[in-house]
């Protein structure tokens, strides 16, 4: 594997609206989910790049969310395999799917308004910004960062910041009002794109650009 691109779930891969907010804490959670424009393009676009694979990676911190009874951890991971499933429909392929279901301690102040899992609540390794969900990809791949360039596509600056942390590049499909502001004051490795399939070409001009230059 040459190029591992990771991307973010809601609001990059599916719809993310304050009425889909926390997809699967109702048992209705199917026809909530939805492909965004240009998604399963983009997917089989980045399906079609040698030496690839792709991951979803993504937060759920509505799992540690008492009120949200059926949003369990097993819930968010059907959710994942469902947009998997959805996507393959559509002949546009993922390699798998990662879920952080915790909460930083942070996380509890600025939302009084929920009552947390206090299990949940903790400083992972997982959670973007963080590599962790990054390195289980590699892991399941039998690799490390070693050679393989990453690429992390999401519409929230800390999926922008994972690709970077990564020492890679992150893409921002833009969606989260304030978003852009805080990826343009992130270190300069970085795309700001208008949607996924944009996105994904950026990642194809990028990783093609690396072959034709000799770097890995
Ligand atoms: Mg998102
Ligand atoms: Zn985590």
């Amino acid at each position: 594997m040459k190029t591992l691109v990771c991307i973010d779930r809601d609001g990059t891969l599916i719809y993310d609206s304050p009425e889909h907010l926390f997809i699967g804490h109702t048992d209705a959670w199917r026809e909530q989910v939805r492909l965004l424009p240009g998604v399963a393009e983009g997917i089989r676009l980045l399906n079609r790049l040698p030496e690839t694979r792709l991951y979803m990676i993504t937060n759920q911190s509505g799992v540690a969310i008492k009120e949200l009874s059926l949003l369990t951890e097993q819930r968010a991971r059907e959710v994942c395999q469902y947009v998997i499933d959805v996507l393959g429909a559509h002949h546009a392929l993922l390699d798998g799917f990662f879920v952080c279901p915790h909460v930083p301690p942070e996380y509890a102040a600025q939302h009084p308004q929920y009552e947390l899992d206090e299990h949940l609540v903790c400083t992972c390794d997982c959670i973007k910004p963080r590599l962790g969900m990054v390195f289980s990809a590699l892991k399941k791949e039998g690799v490390d960062l070693t050679g393989v360039s990453v690429y992390v596509i999401g519409d929230r600056a800390s999926d922008v910041e994972t690709g970077i942390n990564a020492g890679g590049v992150g893409i921002l499909v833009p969606g989260e009002p304030g978003e852009e502001e805080k990826v343009r004051r992130l270190p300069h490795k970085y795309f700001i794109e208008k949607d996924f399939l944009s996105a994904a070409q950026r990642v194809v001009q990028q990783a093609q650009g690396k072959n034709a230059s000799g770097q890995i």
